[in-house]
C-alpha cells in the first residue's frame, strides 16, 4: 500500500476530515463492511437508515481508494456496454432491471450531496458524450434512442451546438445526459461516511482487515485494532490487493488511472470551451476528458503505457493535451498530478460476487463507478437485508479468479496502444496546439 497521501486537488481544497472512533476491544454486529469508499458507505448509510447493526472498517481512511481520487465526472451510464448488449446478456427483465439503476444513479448522487450541503462542490450541469468520427455519431445516436426507449432523458446534439459547448471543431454531435454532473468525489465520500454515522453506522479508520473466516454460523475478521464477529460480510474493496482485498482483486483488472488540475482559470477563458460548464469525456480510445471545478480549475486525466516515473511525465502530457485539444493560447500551470486504481470487470459490468454464505464482495467501477457504486450500496444493503440474491438488480456471480491474471494486468497498456493507433486513423485533424510555453509544475519556473 502507499504511504503518502496523494498530490490530489480534493485534498488540498476540501475542509477538514470528520473523526470517527477507533474499535474498543472486539466486536460483535450484523454487518460489517469492509472499505470505506462509495459502495461501502452507500451501503453503511442504506444498512443504518433501515435500523441495522453495522461497522464499516477501513485500512486507511474515508476516501483513500478510487472513491477520494477520480475525477468527479458523475456518468451515469457503462463504459462500454451498451442497453442492448446488458439486455442480451442479462437477460431481457434482469438486464432492464440493470439499466434502470445505471439511469437513476445521477439523480442520486446529485440528491446525497444536496441533502449533506456540499453546494458548488456538487454541480448536476450534466454531461456530454462527443463522437469523434461519423460512424461513432451514429452508434451513439442509436444509443441515445435506446436509452429514450427506456424512458431516460438523455438527447443527441448536433456537431455545431457540441462545438459551441466545447470549444472543439472535431466532433460530429454529442450524447447530452442532463442527469450527469460534477462532484468533488472526496467531499462526497466524507458526506457519505458523515450520514451514514449520524443514521447510526459505527466507522472506524485505519483498521485493515487483514482476513475473514468462517465462524461459528457467521464470520470473523481479524483486523488490526482486534476482531469483529458478523453475520454478514460485505467486501467493497474495489481493486485494492492488501490482506482480505485480496479476495475481491482476483476478481477484478486494476487499471492505473493518472488526474491532473490546473491552476484556476479566468472565466472568460472557461467560457470558451465549457459554457455550460458541463463534464466532457469523448469516445476515443485515449479518451479526452475535461471538467472545470468549483473555482474553474481544469480538470483531465489519462493512462500511461509504461508506467515508469509515469506521474510527472503523465501531469506534463495531460495538460500539453489540454491545451491543444481546447485550443488554449497558453498552457495552463499544473498544480496537481495523481493517480488512483480503478477495477474493471471482465464484461465491463458491475458484478456482485458470492464469497461464502452471507459473504459478498462488489464492484461497481469500470471508471464510471460514482453514480453506479451509489446505487451498488443501496442493492448490497437489499441483499444484506433479505432480499434473494435473483432479485437483485446487479449480476450475483460465482467467485472465479480472472485466469493469468498478471498477464491480463497489462490488458489496459495493450488495448491503449492499439487504440491510439485506432484514434489516429478514425480522428478528424484538427489546426496544432496554439500552446507554445512549456507547462510548469507548481512552484517550478519553466
Ligand atoms: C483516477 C481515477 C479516476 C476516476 N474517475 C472517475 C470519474 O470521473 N467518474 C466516475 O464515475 N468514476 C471514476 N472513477 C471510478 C470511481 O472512482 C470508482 O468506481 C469508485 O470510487 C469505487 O468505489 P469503491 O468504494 O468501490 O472503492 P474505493 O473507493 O477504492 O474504496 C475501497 C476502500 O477499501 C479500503 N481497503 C482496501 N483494503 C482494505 C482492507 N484489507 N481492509 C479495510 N479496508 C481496505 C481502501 O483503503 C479504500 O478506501 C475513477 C477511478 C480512478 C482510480
Amino acid at each position: 500500500m502507499e504511504q503518502g497521501a496523494p498530490d490530489t486537488l480534493w485534498r488540498a481544497t476540501v475542509g477538514p476530515k470528520p473523526v470517527f472512533h477507533r474499535l474498543d476491544g472486539p466486536a460483535e454486529v450484523e454487518v460489517a463492511i469492509v472499505g470505506g469508499g462509495f459502495t461501502g458507505l452507500s451501503a453503511a448509510l442504506h444498512l443504518a437508515r433501515r435500523g441495522v447493526e453495522v461497522l464499516l472498517l477501513e485500512a486507511r481512511e474515508i476516501g483513500w481508494g478510487a472513491s477520494g481520487r477520480n475525477a468527479g465526472f458523475v456518468v451515469p451510464n457503462f463504459s462500454k456496454a451498451d442497453p442492448a448488449a446488458v439486455m442480451e446478456k442479462l437477460g431481457r427483465e434482469n438486464g432492464k432491471r440493470l439499466l434502470d439503476l445505471v439511469g437513476r444513479g445521477g439523480d442520486r448522487v446529485f440528491e446525497i450531496a444536496r441533502e449533506a450541503g456540499l453546494g458548488r462542490q456538487a454541480e448536476q450541469t450534466g454531461w456530454l458524450q462527443p463522437a469523434h468520427s461519423p460512424a461513432v455519431a451514429k452508434t451513439l445516436q442509436g444509443l441515445v434512442e435506446a436509452w429514450r426507449t427506456l424512458g431516460r432523458s438523455v438527447h443527441w446534439i448536433d456537431a455545431a451546438e457540441t462545438a459551441r459547448r466545447t470549444g472543439m471543431e472535431i466532433y460530429h454531435g454529442a450524447l447530452a445526459d442532463p442527469s450527469g454532473g460534477i462532484i468533488n468525489p472526496l467531499a462526497y465520500v466524507r458526506a457519505l461516511a458523515s450520514a451514514a454515522a449520524e443514521a447510526g453506522a459505527q466507522i472506524v479508520e485505519d483498521a485493515a482487515v487483514t482476513k475473514v473466516n468462517s465462524a461459528g454460523g457467521g464470520w470473523l475478521l481479524e483486523t488490526t485494532q482486534g476482531n469483529v464477529r458478523a453475520a454478514k460480510v460485505l467486501l467493497c474493496t474495489n481493486a485494492e490487493e492488501e490482506g482480505a482485498a485480496s479476495l475481491l482483486a482476483r476478481l477484478v483488472i486494476p487499471l492505473n488511472v493518472y488526474q491532473i488540475a490546473t491552476e484556476p482559470l479566468p472565466r472568460q477563458v472557461t467560457e470558451r470551451f465549457s459554457p455550460l460548464r458541463e463534464p466532457v469525456s469523448d469516445t476515443r480510445s485515449n479518451i479526452f476528458t475535461f471538467r472545470l471545478d468549483a473555482d474553474n480549475r481544469l480538470i483531465s486525466g489519462g493512462m500511461a503505457i509504461l508506467p515508469i516515473g509515469a506521474e510527472r511525465r503523465m501531469g506534463l502530457r495531460i495538460v500539453r493535451r489540454l491545451a491543444s485539444e481546447l485550443n488554449l493560447t497558453e498552457v495552463p500551470c499544473l498544480a496537481h498530478v495523481w493517480r488512483g486504481t480503478a477495477a474493471v470487470t471482465t464484461d465491463f459490468l458491475p458484478h456482485i460476487f458470492q464469497l461464502g454464505p452471507g459473504f459478498l464482495g462488489a464492484v461497481g467501477c469500470n471508471g464510471r463507478g460514482i453514480a453506479m457504486t451509489t446505487m451498488l450500496g443501496e442493492v448490497l444493503a437489499d441483499a444484506a437485508t433479505g432480499v434473494a440474491l435473483e432479485a437483485l438488480p446487479v449480476p450475483v456471480t460465482e467467485a472465479a479468479p480472472i485466469a493469468f491474471r498478471p498477464l491480463a494486468r497489462a490488458a489496459p497498456s495493450a488495448f491503449l496502444l492499439r487504440g491510439l493507433w485506432d484514434d489516429w486513423r478514425t480522428t478528424t485533424r484538427r489546426t496544432a496546439a496554439k500552446a507554445e510555453n512549456a507547462p510548469t509544475l507548481k512552484g517550478e519556473v519553466s
